[in-house]
């Protein structure tokens, strides 16, 4: 079956896999999704016994339909190899009950490398491909974590650029250390003056600047996309959710069949679309639970069935979660509207033009399959501490909001089903506020002597990202204002 990607707002032509994934975003503003979910076509016998690397191939071959076998399997192979510290990719562990299905053991060590460790070798065979010759310019905003991810897996790729933009002020010390110490040529990485939404929105809109798109393209330039809205962010991670409930029966934690619970710490809704994805596919998924930190704009819209992004933003312990326009939503949205284009093109009118939109009466029974729920920053520290204390496992931040959220979820619901927290960082990518969670008298450490500590107290020894930027020295440290984000990427490109 050949899948093709059409456009949510339906004014663009749909194309095939590889146009998506070189566009990003398709020209009428609105996001790619595929013409329809394709079903696994292999058993679950067969999916018990095969490795992460066969599951993606079995995942992806079905999405991405116009790359042959071994394109793919190329891909697969050069993602997923020893830039992860473990074989199995993304282990299951259990903890008081629950599963963590941990996606930080990449390069970058939160879950952003499951999917940007493949994207470069993606879209550097879509390139070839589609005959492209251009230089591509990747250009991202990030909330902490895409960043470093991209600029990992782009960096010193041929025939590539990536240009990332940060809040200064919205990410964490070793978020922070983690990119402006970034290697390679082809890098490039400014903080701006504003939030997350600003640098998303500035990115937006060079993606839907004409003008400068010729600009470029006569210099020899053309952008793509390394954010969530790329369906070659999202179709990888589908994978691990079709991954975690085969292992889980090959445990036999879970009887063949049985309806599993996930649990996402969420923010753009990248990560939990794909679990949604992974259950139109075939996987038993019950509850999609959709977890937020205090910026909450997610948690309301599924309890009322309006989006209002028209509240402050509050910089949290969990800034990957800080966002409050969820980019991915507009996919499920056009999906809950019966693919209506027209629909979906107003409700994102209204969200650019007064902040909010509504759902229909009708739309919102389409979201019985999801529940959403939320925890303050004292509930996730507390989450932290007794977790620990309980188990000695510790959790970053952002697991801890979607830990927290579970086990609020569960006790009101009375629901037991066996559950999968998707665990998206590494405690160490996040380590001071872990450590005051753990115990205040941390407070005054400096932030690798509390590496350190972390590293003593959990037993885990501390990741190579870590290491690796404990002696780094600064290559980046340009800062510009949330408007002058157009001109810095001139620069770069001398435009
Ligand atoms: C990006 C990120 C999230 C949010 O994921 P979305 O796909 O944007 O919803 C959660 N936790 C961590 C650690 C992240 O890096």
């Amino acid at each position: 079956m050949n899948i093709m990607y059409k456009s949510t707002r339906g004014q663009a032509d749909a194309v095939p896999s590889s146009q998506a994934i070189l566009k990003g975003l398709a020209e009428d503003g609105g996001l790619y999704v595929p013409e329809q979910i394709p079903e696994l076509d292999v058993t679950l016998a067969q999916l018990k016994d095969m490795s992460y690397q066969e599951t993606a191939y079995e995942v992806m071959k079905l999405f991405l339909t116009d790359f042959t076998d071994e394109e793919l399997k190329s891909c697969i192979r050069r993602a997923y190899d020893e830039k992860f510290d473990t074989q199995e990719i993304a282990p299951l562990r259990e903890a008081d009950g629950v599963w963590y299905l941990e996606l930080f053991h990449g390069a970058t060590i939160a879950f952003k490398d499951m999917a940007l460790s493949i994207l470069p070798h993606l879209l550097t065979t879509s390139a070839k491909k589609n005959k492209v010759e251009n230089e591509i310019v990747i250009l991202t905003a990030t909330s902490g974590d895409t960043g470093k991810a991209a600029l990992a897996g782009f960096a010193d790729v041929p025939g590539t650029r990536i240009i990332v933009f940060y809040p200064k002020d919205g990410v964490s010390p070793i978020q922070e250390k983690q990119m402006v110490t970034q290697k390679g040529k082809n890098t490039y990485v400014a903080g701006i003056r504003g939030n997350f939404d600003d640098a998303q929105s500035g990115v937006k809109k060079m993606f839907g600047d004409r003008k400068l798109a010729d600009e470029m393209n006569r210099a020899g330039f053309q952008f793509s996309s390394a954010n969530s809205i790329n369906i070659g962010r999202l179709v990888p991670q589908v994978v691990y959710y079709v991954y975690a409930y085969a292992r889980l029966c090959a445990k036999g934690a879970l009887q063949d069949g049985e309806m599993m619970n996930v649990v996402v710490p969420t923010g753009n809704f990248g990560n939990i679309l794909a679990a949604y994805y992974a259950k139109q596919m075939g996987i038993p998924i019950a509850k999609l639970i959709c977890a937020s930190n205090d910026n909450k704009v997610l948690y309301d819209f599924f309890a009322t069935g309006e989006y209002n992004r028209n509240r402050p933003f509050i910089l949290t312990s969990s800034p990957s979660m800080d966002i409050l326009v969820s980019s991915n939503l507009e996919r499920l949205i056009y999906r809950i509207a019966g693919e209506d284009a027209a629909a979906d093109r107003a409700m994102m009118q209204s969200l650019a033009a007064d902040g909010r939109y509504e759902i229909t009466a009708e739309m919102k029974e389409c979201l019985a399959d999801f529940a959403g729920g939320y925890a303050s920053e004292e509930e996730v520290a507390a989450e932290i501490r007794r977790l620990y204390e309980k188990t000695g496992y510790v959790l970053d931040t952002h697991t801890a909001v979607a830990s927290c959220v579970y086990r609020k979820y569960r006790q009101e619901q009375s629901d037991e089903r066996v559950t999968v927290i998707a665990s998206t960082a590494s405690p160490y990518k996040f380590t001071r506020s872990v450590m005051n969670a753990i115990d205040e008298k941390y407070d005054g450490m400096s932030d690798f002597a509390m590496v350190d500590e972390l590293s003593r107290i959990s037993g885990t020894a501390v990741p190579r990202a870590i290491e690796e930027i404990r002696t780094a020295p600064v290559l980046h440290d340009a800062v510009v204002e949330k408007d002058g984000m157009k001109e810095f990427v001139k620069k770069i490109l001398s435009i």
